[in-house]
């Protein structure tokens, strides 16, 4: 008999597993606590890498629609001091092999490709009880229960599924972002939106910077990261957007105009982002009838794989389920393994990134780090 698959968050690697089930005919549930696909905006351009995030996609039978959401130029790549000083530059044409798209129109694909009746939407999963040997009993925020022979935990950085495998909470990663917008970008803000360019932009000193990205339709999204504990961030008040603005400002006193004012000219309130994560080397026991993908099962910080790493999961995962349908046991041993493996590596080069983003050789550290991969390509 075929299992019932449960997947608990229509996140980008919850998305490609039941698709990638989907087309080797397995059908799938998928329970999203957000009650809409709108329900948050899907801010921010991904870059999607050919040896993980493109293969997913090619798995999913998606890759020719995903490549006409590609933002041409978005992998231009610029480094500056604080003083406005451009260190690197590599205007790129957008036929690399880390594409751009916006996170967003990614997860509308990947929505639009699956039948209908396979997301379940504002269905929170509150608890997940093991029933003997395999399945489990999910009961939901509006107090639904469904039984699942299968239980995938795809549901983020404060997975609700992980504590049924692992003890492990994620911790703070000692840097949050502070993301803010610029809209109307070339119009009204033209010497940022000249400082940021076709694609992103890395503005660092040691223990700060600012990185932004330009989006479709003349936005300039930037990330204003600070290593602060999460007491400094606390005392903010993000609900009063002039004084949290001044706050960050005041952080980056004496920089080139065009970059701060990406913090001061923010279109919108500017909106924190703590940065969490797992241990590099987070593993697990097998335990029967569950496993998790993506952040849930690797939290890491930002480095440009975690969406990547969710849908290479996410699409392994389907392919090990289809290639073994009567030993999902096996299928989780085999996709487990192979997982361990890769996300252990990128969480080390993701702690690796923050101390060449961020450390006390910023910014000659980064742009010792893009010369490198330039000699190589
Ligand atoms: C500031 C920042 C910038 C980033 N930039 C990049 C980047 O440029 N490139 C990149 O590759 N990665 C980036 N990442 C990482 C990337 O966003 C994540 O690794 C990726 O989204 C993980 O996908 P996921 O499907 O595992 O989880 P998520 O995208 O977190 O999706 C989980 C889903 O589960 C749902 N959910 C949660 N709990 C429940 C529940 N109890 N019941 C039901 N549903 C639930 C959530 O609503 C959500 O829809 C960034 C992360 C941050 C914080």
């Amino acid at each position: 008999m075929t299992p019932s698959i449960a997947i608990i968050g229509a996140g980008l690697g919850g998305l490609v597993l039941a698709r990638v089930l989907h087309v080797n005919g397995i059908a799938a549930k998928v329970y999203e606590a957000e009650a809409s696909p709108d329900a948050r905006a899907q801010g921010g351009m991904l870059d999607i890498h050919e040896h993980d995030g493109q293969r997913a996609l090619k798995a999913a039978g998606l890759y020719d629609e995903f490549v006409t959401l590609i933002h041409p130029g978005g992998e231009a790549t610029r480094v500056f001091d604080a003083t406005g000083n451009l260190l690197f530059h590599n205007d790129d044409d957008g036929t690399g092999g880390r594409p751009e798209v916006p996170r967003g129109a990614l997860r509308q694909m990947l929505i639009d490709s699956l039948p209908r009746d396979t997301i379940h939407w504002g269905m929170k999963l509150i608890e997940a009880v093991p029933s003997g040997g395999g399945p489990h009993t999910l009961r939901f925020g509006d107090g639904t229960t469904v039984v699942a022979d299968l239980l995938v935990g795809a549901d983020g950085a404060w997975s609700k599924v992980r504590p049924l495998l692992s003890p492990q909470t994620p911790t703070y990663a000692g840097v949050s972002f502070v993301e803010t917008y610029l809209d109307d970008a070339d119009d009204r803000h033209g010497p940022s939106a000249a400082a940021v360019g076709p694609g992103g932009m890395f503005a660092l000193a040691p223990g700060k910077g600012i990185m932004a990205h330009r989006e479709p339709g003349a936005v300039v999204h930037a990330y204003i990261a600070l290593l602060r504990s999460e007491d400094w961030f606390r005392a903010i008040d993000f609900a009063d957007a002039r004084a949290a603005r001044a706050t960050i400002a005041a952080e980056f006193e004496g920089w080139a105009p065009p970059l701060r004012a990406l913090i001061t000219d923010g279109t919108s309130a500017p909106i924190l982002r703590r940065i969490y994560s797992l241990p590099a080397n987070h593993t697990w026991n097998r335990v029967p009838g569950i496993t998790l993908i993506g952040d849930a099962a690797h939290l890491m910080p930002p480095s440009g794989e975690g969406a990547n790493l969710a849908m290479i999961d996410g699409a392994e995962l389907g392919q090990a389920l289809a290639a073994r349908p009567h030993d999902v046991e096996a299928a989780l041993t085999a996709f487990e393994q192979t997982m361990f493996h890769r996300s252990a590596a990128a969480a080390t080069d993701a702690a690796a990134l923050l101390a060449t983003l961020f450390g006390p050789a910023s910014p000659a550290s980064l742009v010792g780090m893009f010369d490198t991969a330039l000699a190589r390509s």
